[in-house]
C-alpha cells in the first residue's frame, strides 16, 4: 500500500486506529466548512483532543496534505464501516456559508487525487450511485452533518465521470477516446474551415491547439475537451489573480503550467493583462498582507461594510480577516 505522489507535504495526525481491517474499495470526499490551506488542515487533526482526522486534505491553496496513511484508517466519515474501506479526503471551501462552494482549482485537484487513489489500488470504475454501494461516499450517509454540503455534494456524478474518463484514458488528463474517432482542432466546432488538423493522439491534439492562439480541441461528438471548460464565470479571473499573486510562474512556465492544468492560457493572460492595465473596474491583485494592513489603516470600513466591499472587489474577505486578526 502506498501514497499518492500528489502530496505537497506530510502533517501525520495521531487519530487513527492503525491498519484498516478492509481493501481500499471506496472514497469519502468531505468539505472542511471553511476556506482553509492545506498546512491549516494538517494542524486541525494534529491534537489527540480532536479526536479526528482524514487521509487526506485538499487546501484552498490548491495544495494536498497527508494527514493518515492510506494504510491506516482514519476518523472521519463516523462510520467505522465506511472509513476502514474508504480513503478520506477534506476538501476546503472557497469561501464559508452559502452553499459552501469549492474552486475549479480545487475541484480540478480533487478529480487528480480520486484518479490516482483508483489506479494505485485498483479500482477500475468510480461510481457515484447516490448510496453506500458506489465508490464514492457522503458523510452525511452516516451521521447528522451537511458535509459534504450543496456545492461539493452536486459534483459527485461529475467528479466520477472526470475519474473514469482519465481511468479509461489512462492519462492524467486526456478525456477518452472512442476507439478510431478524431480530436479536431478549430476555432469552433461549426467554424470547420478553420481546421488545423485532426489527430488519433488526443496530445498532438492539445499541441496544436496550444501553437494556434484561440483553438479549441473537439471530439468527434463536437464536444470541447480542451482547453477544459471551466465550471464557473469567476475562475478566469480567479486563475489571473494567482498568475499576479505569482502561482502559477512567468513566460512559458506559466504557460505550461496553466495548460497542463487544462485552463485557457489566452483567457487567463488577457485577464490578467486587463487587470494590470487598469480597465477592470476591479483594484488590481493586491496581496492579502497589503490588503490587511490596509484594512487595519481603515481604508475598507468595518464590519458588514468592510465585507461588502472587499468582496465587491473581488477579493477573499474572510482571507484578509485571518491576517488582519494574525497582525493584530
Ligand atoms: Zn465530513
Amino acid at each position: 500500500m502506498s501514497n499518492s505522489r500528489l502530496v505537497d507535504m506530510t502533517m501525520l495526525s495521531p487519530n487513527h486506529s492503525g491498519r484498516r481491517n478492509q481493501p481500499i474499495t471506496k472514497i469519502a470526499i468531505h468539505h472542511t466548512a471553511g476556506a482553509i490551506s492545506a498546512a491549516t488542515i494538517g494542524n486541525i487533526f494534529r491534537p489527540t483532543s480532536r479526536q479526528a482526522s482524514c487521509n487526506y486534505g485538499i487546501g484552498n491553496d490548491n495544495n494536498i496534505v497527508l494527514c493518515v496513511d492510506e494504510a491506516n484508517r482514519s476518523w472521519c466519515t463516523s462510520s467505522s464501516w465506511c472509513d476502514n474501506r474508504a480513503i478520506t479526503i477534506e476538501v476546503s471551501n472557497s469561501s464559508n456559508g452559502g452553499n459552501w462552494p469549492v474552486s475549479d482549482m480545487v475541484l480540478a485537484k480533487l478529480i487528480d487525487l480520486v484518479t490516482d487513489i483508483c489506479r494505485r489500488n485498483g479500482i477500475k470504475n468510480c461510481t457515484y450511485t447516490g448510496g453506500k454501494d458506489g465508490v464514492l461516499q457522503k458523510h452525511e450517509w452516516y451521521a447528522a452533518t451537511n458535509c459534504p454540503g450543496p456545492y461539493l455534494g452536486s459534483k459527485f456524478s461529475y467528479i466520477a465521470s472526470e475519474v473514469n474518463k482519465r481511468l479509461v484514458g489512462g492519462s492524467s488528463n486526456a478525456p477518452s477516446a472512442g476507439g478510431s474517432s478524431l480530436y479536431r482542432v478549430r476555432k469552433s466546432w461549426s467554424d470547420a474551415k478553420s481546421q488545423k488538423g485532426a489527430f488519433r493522439n488526443f496530445e498532438n491534439a492539445k499541441k496544436c491547439a496550444n501553437s494556434n492562439s484561440g483553438y479549441k480541441v473537439y471530439d468527434a461528438n463536437g464536444n470541447e475537451v480542451y482547453p477544459r471548460k471551466s465550471t464557473s464565470s469567476k475562475s478566469i479571473d480567479t486563475l489571473a489573480r494567482e498568475v499576479i499573486a505569482g502561482d502559477w510562474g512567468n513566460g512559458s512556465d506559466r504557460v505550461n503550467r496553466l495548460r497542463a492544468a487544462g485552463y485557457d492560457y489566452d483567457a487567463v493572460q488577457n485577464r490578467v493583462n486587463e487587470i494590470l492595465s487598469g480597465k477592470s473596474s476591479k483594484p488590481s491583485g493586491k496581496s492579502i498582507d497589503t490588503l490587511a494592513r490596509e484594512v487595519i489603516r481603515g481604508d475598507w470600513g468595518n464590519g458588514q461594510d468592510r465585507k461588502n466591499r472587499l468582496e465587491r472587489a473581488g477579493y477573499d474577505y474572510n482571507a484578509v480577516q485571518r491576517r488582519v486578526n494574525e497582525l493584530l
